[in-house]
């Protein structure tokens, strides 16, 4: 029996309160928050005929720390699940500190701002030093690692796919099939068709600012970072067929490097259509993809927020978007002297996903997990103190969790490798 505090209401956070309602029997009182109510009363009123959970709604603005804790304070619960933005990281995490409640969140910390000179100085040293230039990187957060621990918390980051199931795959990978992992690749197909001709699949600024940014990859205990989309493979998914790929910098590569030490490389791809990549270019272009504020009319516009505006909501996309995921990891390496080859996945249906709780795959695949590291969490299966990763906890019986609630995982021992 265990209270729980939901922070964000949009498209990954329905998915994961919906999971959450189908497992009263842990998840007994959830509290919807977000800054707008009026979609946290709505999903409640939409689940409460259907769930056991005693649901209640909040409003809060998570940039505002204060808020947070009164709002804690006032809700009492044993975990906060932040699946806003990762924005709000930060704060949430202060917040849940101060009021002593373990926390997590299935993206890694980035600023609105990019262009605020204090984070900016800070940004263009950790470039200098870790070789990479993405906006995104764990070192804010675990920053909070020693913070954590002496409070007795845990704080469990990027509990989604990728970052999230991924790494559940890589120790699960390490725990059973190999004694030395040599090479991982992760890969993200979407096979999904909106029928738009550009909409992206989650969260437009946070999306297009992570696909927009040079890639890289970890190789031989560096990066090596490429231009965008410089780097393009083919590959034949099951059950979707042949796709593009190309590689990107990616959050958990960052994690995965420092906890499968003797890993030689790690590559992050993911599946875009020549569509998608042409529209994205050609507004990186003309500057919509800026988060530098322009005046227009005597009005401050930011931009990427002026065109998230135009955009296809993606919580709208379920309905439309026919298809499926398929999300996993390529591994090389040896077991008992033996040079070995594994591929663990999952392959999940649009349509499928969106009659079950009214989303696409892309929310699906997300908030599944993030209410399975919950599960992990609350059931006390999770509970090493500070901030960690995915991969620094037992796969087992978050990827049973998973094979239970909706994202079964599929193997194969003789993949084909990506060159
Ligand atoms: P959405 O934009 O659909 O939803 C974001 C939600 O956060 C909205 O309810 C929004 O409220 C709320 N929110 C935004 N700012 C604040 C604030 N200051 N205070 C309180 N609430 C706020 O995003 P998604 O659901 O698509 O994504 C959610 C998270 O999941 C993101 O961090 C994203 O990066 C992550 N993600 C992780 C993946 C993974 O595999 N690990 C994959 C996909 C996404 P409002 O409606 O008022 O704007």
């Amino acid at each position: 029996m265990s209270r729980v505090l939901v922070i964000g209401c949009g498209g990954v956070a329905s998915v994961a309160i919906h999971k959450c309602c189908q497992v009263s029997e842990v998840f007994s009182e959830l509290c919807i928050a977000s800054r707008t109510k009026s979609k946290c009363d709505a999903l409640a009123a939409k689940l409460a005929p259907q769930t056991k959970t005693k649901l209640t709604t909040a409003q809060v603005d998570a940039d505002d720390v204060n808020q947070v804790i009164a709002l804690i304070k006032s809700y009492q619960p044993d975990l906060v699940m932040n699946i806003a933005l990762p924005y709000q990281d930060l704060t949430i995490m202060d917040a849940c500190l101060a009021c002593g409640v373990n926390y997590m969140d299935t993206a890694n910390y980035e600023p609105e701002n990019t262009d605020d000179p204090a984070w900016r100085a800070i940004y263009e040293k950790r470039c200098k030093e870790a070789g990479f230039s993405a906006y995104f990187d764990y070192s804010w957060q675990w920053a909070y690692r020693e913070k954590f621990e002496k409070a007795g918390l845990t704080a469990l980051l990027g509990c989604g796919f990728d970052p999230g199931v991924t790494q559940a795959y890589c120790a699960y990978a390490k725990k059973h099939h190999f004694d030395a992992i040599r090479t991982i690749d992760i890969l993200d197909c979407n096979g999904g068709d909106h029928g738009y001709p550009f909409a992206t699949n989650f969260n437009p600024e946070v999306n297009l600012r992570e696909v927009s940014a040079p890639g890289s990859y970890w190789e031989d205990g560096h990066w090596v970072e490429i231009p965008a989309m410089s780097i393009k493979r083919e590959y034949d998914f099951d059950q979707v067929g042949h796709k593009d790929m190309y590689l990107l910098h990616h959050e958990e590569i960052e994690s995965l490097a420092q906890n499968i030490l003797e890993v030689q490389r790690i590559r992050f791809f993911m599946t875009f259509g020549q569509s998608y990549l042409t529209h994205m270019k050609c507004l990186e272009n003309v500057g919509m993809l800026s988060t530098t504020p322009v005046l227009f009319e005597g009005h401050e516009i930011v931009p990427i927020k002026f065109l998230k505006a135009l955009l296809p909501d993606p919580a709208s996309l379920g309905p439309r978007t026919v298809g499926k995921t398929n999300i996993g990891c390529i591994f090389t390496g040896t077991q008992n002297g033996q040079d070995k080859t594994y591929y663990i996945y999952n392959v999940c249906d649009h349509q499928a996903s969106y009659r079950e709780v009214g989303s696409q795959a892309v929310s699906y695949t997300t908030g599944v997990p993030a209410m399975c590291g919950a599960l992990m969490l609350l059931t006390g299966q999770w509970n090493t103190k500070g901030v960690h990763t995915v991969e620094e906890f037992d796969p087992d019986p978050f990827l049973d969790a998973l094979d239970r609630y909706g994202l079964p995982r599929s193997e194969s021992f003789q993949p084909v490798l990506v060159d």
